[in-house]
Parts: structure tokens; C-alpha cells; sequence
């Protein structure tokens, strides 16, 4: 997956000084595209190193943190990936060092990042950089729109979310649920109180090894607790209920003695019983295990758990998942049922309330045609979602429905931070990233960020350097 990683330091830089400390920085393995770009100039001129601080083009979009001349950043392009390196000087001044490469490691960014802190270091005065915070931490966007969402929630609504926690125990015990069988057993289990393997297998008619081996997975997982039954020998009625066949070796309970038949305890039959233990309960309540199985894969594809909340709120059927996808709200909907059309609206309204950018519904069954159809007749009409849910038929179907969607966001995340990194340069970067990197999104940015900053045209019809607020890009 294409993931953009991101470092930041609150240290102000001015543009002419990051300039001269690229130059220096380009003497070494990492190489600034821009700045390079630059020095070749300069020699064309016969000129030396010292003239690309002052080289820039005649005008430039205006950026998207302050004013032309307050910020100014360079891409890298190594080894399939693309590094960058921006500071701003807006209110809130701050140096970024970032990589987008396919993959989930950034392994390189560390090194990246202290090689841009050394060069600044080398190439400036020791009076500037005595009191220059150069120590670099993750840009993390997800945590404050979460953790307003989390506070406005409970507010609001009475809802109460929490961010998503994936202990092994919980995810064990959701594989076990996936498969129908060992759900249906459960439930069962649940609704006897307290049952016997014999029972259980009895009403499974052909599919008794099924039964047997799902039983087996439910104990092994801890979601029943096992008990044992002594049973009269002779009436077949239950006479006590044991911890531990070992129970039966203590002496003070061999000598206990059936009131039918008169039989000692170990005399009798003993049988396994199982009831439904507190992570069964757990696990049951709400489809939680649904929750855990469907954020187990949404950390596999590559979404940080820090951006992944549950509604742990008792009762109603209210939303089940939110989560950020880089900056984007997108809401899940689980269902270990149909999903009808009776769930299409109060999901459409949720959506609209959340503003969320995208609605998921994973159902272990099917989108009813009447569902799709509400959907679809709500977007005609303009009271729904621009576009219809992504719908998911099938826990199996997560992955391979969703990593599409997920790869595509961060991919268009990637394309706007390089883009506009890049933009300050005064340099349309695409063409250079679309022969760098595949990136499909980079044709549809270009509705968002326009020919415009290198157009005199549109330059002037925007009456100068005037007018830009961040939004805009
Ligand atoms: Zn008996």
C-alpha cells in the first residue's frame, strides 16, 4: 500500500535557509529534486551553489500555509519512494520531513529526517540553530477529530465510543464465531443456561463431527465453560454439578450417595455440560465479535488501530464503527443478518449526522434489494450520501471489498501532501510523480488543484498572489 509517514518539528525555517540547507544537503546520498534543478541553473550561469537560496520562480500559487515566501519544501526521490521535506512559517511555524513509499514501513524516514537536521545544522548559523527545536515526532491527524467526535458524542447523543482495543483473547475467541456452526452452538448453549454435549450433538442429525469440532473450538477458546454433570445410572437424571471429575476423588464427595439408586458419586455417570462463559457473553452481546473481526482486518490492510473507535453504548442499534481514514470519517454498519430495508434509513441518517465520507455495510448475509433501492432513491434525491454505501456480503469479503477503497484513500492522500509540497516550488510536480509512482488519483487531483499556478491567466484573474485559504486546495 502506498503510505504516506510524516515527522514534524515546531522549529522555524526560513525558506532561504532551508534552501542553502539543501544545497548541502544534496552534496550527500539524498538528492532534492527542486534544489538540484536549481544548481544546474545557477552553473548554467557560470554561477556557484551560494545563488539558489535566491532562485525562485516569478510567481507561485499561494501556498497553502500563509503567503507566498512562507513556505517552501522539496521532494526526494529514492529507491521507488518519494521524501519530502517542507517548513512552513505560518502562526504555528513547523518542519516536516515525510515519505510516501508502497508499504507500511517507513524505515527510512529516521534517517531522512537526520540528515535534513544535520544539514541544517552545518549550513546555518550556530545563533540561529542554538535554540531550534530539531527533534522530529509522527504527524498524527487522526487523534483530536476522533477524540472531539468521542467527547461531542457523549454530549449530544448519550453515545458512548471508545477507541478500538484488540486483546488476543477477543481476537481468538472472533475467529471461532466467524464460521456460522460454532455461533448457532452458542446460542444455543446460551439460551439452555446449562447444556450437555449429548444434548447438543443429539439435534445435530449428520452434523455431529461439525458439532463436535466446533464444541472443541468454543472450550478452547474459552467462550463455554465446561462443567460436569453426575447423572443417576438409573432414572438418567442429573444429581450434582462438578468443577472437576478430580471432585469426585475427594473423599468427602465419593462418599455422597444417589437418593434414587443409592450409588456412591463415582459409581454414577458423569458427563460434560457447557454454559456460556463471560467472554461468550461478551463476545455475543451486540455481534461484538463482528466488531473484532471486521477492526482485526481493517489493522491488516494498514488502518492504525488509534483510528478505529467503538459504540460501546448499551441497547439501541445505533452505528458500530467509526473510522478515520486518513482525515475521512467513514462509518460501518455490522449485521449478522440481512441487511434490510428498514436499516437503510436510520444508516442514511447516521451518515448525513457524522458527516461521514463514506458508509460500509458488512452483513454475514445479504443487502436486501429493498436496502440498495432506499439508498439509491436517497442519493436521487439529493437527502442521502453523494454515493452508495460500500456494501460487503460475507465477513470473508472485508478484506479484498475494503483494501481497494483503503489503498485508494491513502493513494489520494499521497498525491495531495507531494503535490502540494511540491506546488510551493512553483513547479507543477505531477508529471514527475506519475512517472515515479502509479498513482491512478493523481488525474482526478487534477480537478482539485487546477493548471493553475503556473497559468499567467489565471494568475491575474485571481487578481495576483490574493485570496487562497487552505480549502481551496
Ligand atoms: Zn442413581
Amino acid at each position: 500500500m502506498l503510505a504516506l509517514k510524516s515527522l514534524r518539528t515546531h522549529a522555524k525555517v526560513d525558506v532561504a535557509d532551508l534552501k542553502a540547507s539543501l544545497v548541502a544537503l544534496s552534496d550527500g546520498p539524498w538528492k532534492p529534486a527542486f534544489t538540484e534543478s536549481q544548481r544546474a541553473l545557477a552553473r548554467c550561469a557560470g554561477a556557484g551553489d551560494d545563488l539558489v537560496p535566491k532562485l525562485g520562480p516569478t510567481f507561485a500559487l499561494r501556498p497553502s500555509f500563509g503567503s507566498p515566501g512562507e513556505s517552501f519544501g522539496d521532494l526526494i526521490f529514492r529507491d521507488g519512494s518519494a521524501y519530502y521535506v517542507f517548513t512552513s512559517l505560518s502562526e504555528d511555524p513547523f518542519l516536516e520531513v515525510g515519505v510516501v513509499q508502497p508499504g507500511a514501513d517507513a524505515t527510512d524516514l529516521d534517517e531522512f529526517a537526520d540528515a535534513v537536521k544535520q544539514a541544517i545544522l552545518s549550513s546555518l548559523d550556530g545563533r540561529k540553530t542554538r535554540h531550534m527545536r530539531l527533534d522530529w515526532s509522527a504527524v498524527r491527524t487522526t487523534s483530536t477529530q476522533l477524540d472531539n467526535l468521542v467527547a461531542s458524542e457523549r454530549e449530544t447523543s448519550g453515545i458512548e465510543l471508545q477507541r478500538a482495543r484488540l486483546d488476543s483473547d477477543e481476537l481468538k475467541a472472533a475467529v471461532v464465531l466467524e464460521p456460522r456452526t460454532t455461533r448457532t452452538i452458542l446460542i444455543e448453549i446460551s439460551q439452555a443456561g446449562f447444556a450437555r454435549e449429548q444434548d447438543i450433538l443429539a439435534r445435530r442429525g449428520k452434523a455431529k463431527e461439525e458439532a463436535r469440532e466446533a464444541l472443541n473450538e468454543l472450550k478452547s477458546a474459552g467462550l463455554v465453560g465446561v462443567e460436569y454433570l453426575v447423572e443417576c445410572k438409573k432414572a438418567g437424571t442429573p444429581i450434582s454439578r462438578l468443577q472437576s471429575p478430580d471432585d469426585l476423588s475427594d473423599p468427602a464427595v465419593a462418599r455422597l450417595k444417589c437418593p434414587g439408586c443409592g450409588r456412591t458419586f463415582p459409581e454414577e455417570s458423569l458427563s460434560e455440560a457447557f454454559s456460556m462463559s463471560e467472554l461468550g457473553k461478551r463476545m455475543t452481546r451486540k455481534s461484538h465479535w463482528m466488531t473484532v473481526a471486521v477492526t482485526s482486518r481493517l489493522v491488516e490492510i494498514g488502518v492504525p488501530i488509534e483510528g478505529i473507535l467503538w459504540n460501546i453504548s448499551e441497547g439501541g442499534d445505533e452505528v458500530d464503527l467509526v473510522v478515520d481514514v486518513v482525515g475521512d470519517l467513514w462509518l460501518f454498519e455490522l449485521k449478522d443478518r440481512e441487511f434490510g430495508a428498514g436499516d437503510a434509513h436510520p444508516f442514511n441518517y447516521r451518515q448525513v449526522r457524522y458527516k461521514a465520507a463514506k458508509a460500509v455495510v458488512i452483513t454475514t448475509e445479504k443487502v436486501s434489494p429493498d436496502a440498495r433501492r432506499v439508498f439509491q432513491e436517497l442519493s436521487r434525491e439529493g437527502r442521502g450520501q453523494r454515493s452508495n454505501p460500500i456494501y460487503v456480503e460475507g465477513l470473508e469479503n472485508t478484506e479484498p471489498v475494503l483494501t481497494q477503497e483503503i489503498e485508494a484513500a491513502y493513494r489520494r492522500q499521497a498525491a495531495r501532501k507531494l503535490i502540494r509540497v511540491g506546488s510551493t516550488t512553483g513547479i507543477d510536480f505531477r508529471p514527475l510523480l506519475k512517472a515515479h509512482f502509479e498513482i491512478p488519483e493523481l488525474e482526478q487531483e487534477t480537478v482539485d488543484y487546477g493548471d493553475y499556478f503556473m497559468s499567467p491567466a489565471v494568475f491575474r484573474s485571481w487578481g495576483g498572489l490574493g485570496g487562497f485559504a487552505e480549502e481551496d486546495l
